[in-house]
């Protein structure tokens, strides 16, 4: 019998999470996602940062001032986001925990924070606070009350990890999406890439072993007097960006393709194509996103299946 196609969809870290693959079998198809699902499951238990039990969240509550062990996935994550606000000089930055939170509170109350509020959380902010020791596997924070958040770089690494599962699973023609963050195996048997349609542009996209990332500030945002400040922040003035932009990151791995399109949509053009020479097989584009009458943005939003 020849390989046949099996769709998957679960909710996870707050988003759709398709895993699309090809199997001989559907017990193999089924065995092999449920796994990935599970594998995505136990990352969501460590990075979370919605969850108060998650590792990180127990991390930001011991760690300051001393040193914790931490889970080989967790001390990746952070190891690689580090490299990354090295990189670019604190534009991605998985510090800004307390800007994310007032950006969320902004968008409950419909009102920026005041100026107070914005510099004692700015304080607690800034990748230098945290610091990491690889011979420990440890995690220190130099300042009280800090919030990591990982929400710009561990989707990406979570479909890296589902589609390691399904692979341990004999399956290695797969796609995993999660939200704007989607990661690609072999290709299906009757195709040389993955057809990802990206929305207002003339070329679809074929992907095969290796991922596509979109971030920018046209999904998320509060808009307030008239400003739209969207949920990505930029660190420097600890508020939502407030252009309008999409940034598409094509990377050999989730984990790049992710967290260098946040930096990306941080940075904007041309710091975004320093940012790709650093990195060996990554293409980067940013655009400014324009709006249509209705409000809408027109060359915007992430890419979908088909
Ligand atoms: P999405 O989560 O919508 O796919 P991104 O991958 O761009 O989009 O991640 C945005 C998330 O990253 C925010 O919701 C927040 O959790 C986190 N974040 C916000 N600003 C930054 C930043 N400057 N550096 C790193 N992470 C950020
Ligand atoms: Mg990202």
């Amino acid at each position: 019998m020849g390989l046949q196609r099996y769709a998957f969809n679960q909710i996870r870290m707050g988003v759709d999470t398709p895993i699309v693959v090809y199997a001989e079998r559907e017990e193999q198809a089924v065995r092999a996602c449920r796994a990935a699902y599970a594998r995505i499951t136990t990352l969501e238990e460590r990075m979370s940062d919605y969850r108060a039990e998650s590792e990180l969240n127990l991390l930001c509550q011991h760690a300051v001032g001393r040193w914790v062990k931490v889970s080989p996935e967790l001390f990746y994550v952070l190891w690689r986001a580090q490299t990354l606000a090295r990189q670019t000089e604190g534009a991605f930055d998985v510090t800004v925990g307390p800007l994310v939170r007032l950006w969320r509170e902004a968008r409950r109350t419909g009102k920026l924070p005041d100026a107070a509020t914005l510099r004692d959380a700015k304080a607690r902010s800034g990748y230098r606070l945290l610091e990491l020791s690889l011979p420990r596997r440890a995690v220190r924070l130099k300042a009280e009350r800090m919030q990591l958040d990982l929400g710009g770089i561990a989707k990406g690494y979570a479909c890296d990890c589902a589609l390691r599962e399904l692979r341990k699973h004999g399956i290695t023609r797969a796609l995993i999406q999660m939200g704007g963050d989607i990661v690609a195996g072999d290709a299906p048997p009757d195709s040389p890439g993955w057809k990802i349609d990206l929305p207002n542009s003339r070329n679809e996209l074929l992907l095969k072993n290796g991922a596509l990332s979109t971030s920018g500030s046209t999904e998320q945002y509060v808009e307030i007097n008239g400003v739209r400040y969207a949920h990505i922040i930029d660190p420097r003035t600890g508020l939502g960006l407030t252009k309008l932009i999409l940034a598409r990151v094509r990377a050999r791995d989730g984990i790049t393709a992710d967290s260098l399109a946040t930096a990306a949509a941080v940075l904007g053009e041309p710091d975004a194509q320093r940012l790709e020479r650093l990195y060996k097989g990554v293409q980067i584009t940013v655009s400014q996103v324009r709006l249509n009458h209705s409000g809408q943005p027109w060359n915007g939003s992430h890419g979908r299946l088909t």
